[in-house]
């Protein structure tokens, strides 16, 4: 038996943030500005300042301009609210994030609906949300789309070339994961289905999977058997489990040891799309100040 040859995401977005750091230095080069990037951390939990801090040394590595903002934990909703309608309005500034969750006493939907949409560059604004969903096929993603489905898409077009006609499974339709994901595989004409915890026998649906993108947060809920011999699985899950020396490790969504047996195509946990994320959001932060510059580039750039 062949095993599944492995969606490598840590390359993939290696090569990413070498095109964004071309791009940069190409649109500081034509006049441009030098991109902006905002991130805004309410509270001091430690995983999302981990993530915040990563994201703005990326931002630098690439020779864009970071913005780093730590707002105390009991920050006001109408404080936050100013912050974000300063960065609006400052022109330094292309893509402003705000790290989630934000504490329960801030209305989240109130402060994304407050980011103007051409500097929402994790895409969850519901005017880029809507646009998502109205996309022509093939149409031109002229607007920023949250940065996991991008990756995930990125991968399978990587991967497979064209995905025209393939059935794609997507299983969880959350607003962060599976229905951004289900839409641009739509946009990039497969038949897609999406499946969810009220699914009913979501092991043969899997089978009929070309693709299987699983975006659910279980461990290994997904078994080799819900696998159709040679497709491509794209595991957006991270759990962390107990690990044999008594210490934790993380693991996908889908049972990788069985899976890899199955399918033609792997994404591994960690190193599948989990890099992919963070090199999109630099990717959508180097789009939106191309757009604001006025400049015209090609698909290609
Ligand atoms: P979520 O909890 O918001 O949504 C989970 C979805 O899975 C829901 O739609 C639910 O209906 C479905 N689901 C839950 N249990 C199910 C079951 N037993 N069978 C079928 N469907 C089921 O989670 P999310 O934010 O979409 O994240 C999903 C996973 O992806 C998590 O493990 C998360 O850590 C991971 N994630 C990874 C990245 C990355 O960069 N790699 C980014 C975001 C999320």
């Amino acid at each position: 038996m062949t095993e599944a040859k492995l969606i490598d995401g840590k390359a993939a977005a290696a090569t990413l943030q070498r095109r964004v750091g071309d791009g940069v230095a190409g649109l500081i080069g034509r006049g441009g500005p030098t991109p902006g990037l905002a991130t805004v951390l309410v509270g001091a939990d430690p995983a999302s300042q981990v993530y915040v801090r990563s994201k703005a040394r990326l931002a630098a590595e690439l020779g864009m301009a970071s913005f780093d903002f730590r707002l105390d934990e009991a920050i006001a909703e109408a404080e936050l609210l100013a912050v974000i309608d300063e960065l609006n309005g400052d022109e330094r500034v292309h893509g402003i994030l705000v790290q989630l969750p934000l504490p329960a006493h801030i209305d989240t939907t109130q402060i994304l609906m407050a980011i103007d949409p051409a500097k929402d560059v994790d895409g969850f604004h519901p005017f880029n949300v809507g646009r998502l969903g109205t996309v022509a096929p093939r149409a031109p993603l002229d607007f920023p789309v949250p940065c996991t489905p991008l990756g995930v898409s990125m991968l399978l077009q990587d991967t497979l070339g064209k995905l025209a006609g393939c059935n794609a499974v997507v299983i969880g339709r959350s607003n962060l994961v599976g229905r951004p994901v289900a839409q641009l595989l739509l946009r990039a004409d497969c038949t897609v289905t999406i499946a969810h915890s009220r699914t009913r026998d979501l092991a043969a649906l899997g089978r009929t999977a070309d693709i299987l993108v699983v975006a659910i947060g279980r461990p290994e809920l997904v078994r080799g058997d819900w696998i159709k011999p040679g497709a491509t699985v794209i595991d957006v899950g991270i759990n962390r489990v107990p690990a044999a020396d008594g210490k934790t490790r993380l693991v996908g969504d889908v049972a990788f040891d069985e899976a890899v047996k199955v399918a033609g195509h792997v994404t591994p946990v960690p190193g599948g799309v989990g890099p992919m994320t963070v090199a999109c959001l630099m990717f959508n932060t180097l789009q939106e100040a191309r757009r604001a510059s006025g400049l015209k580039f090609s698909a290609a750039d």
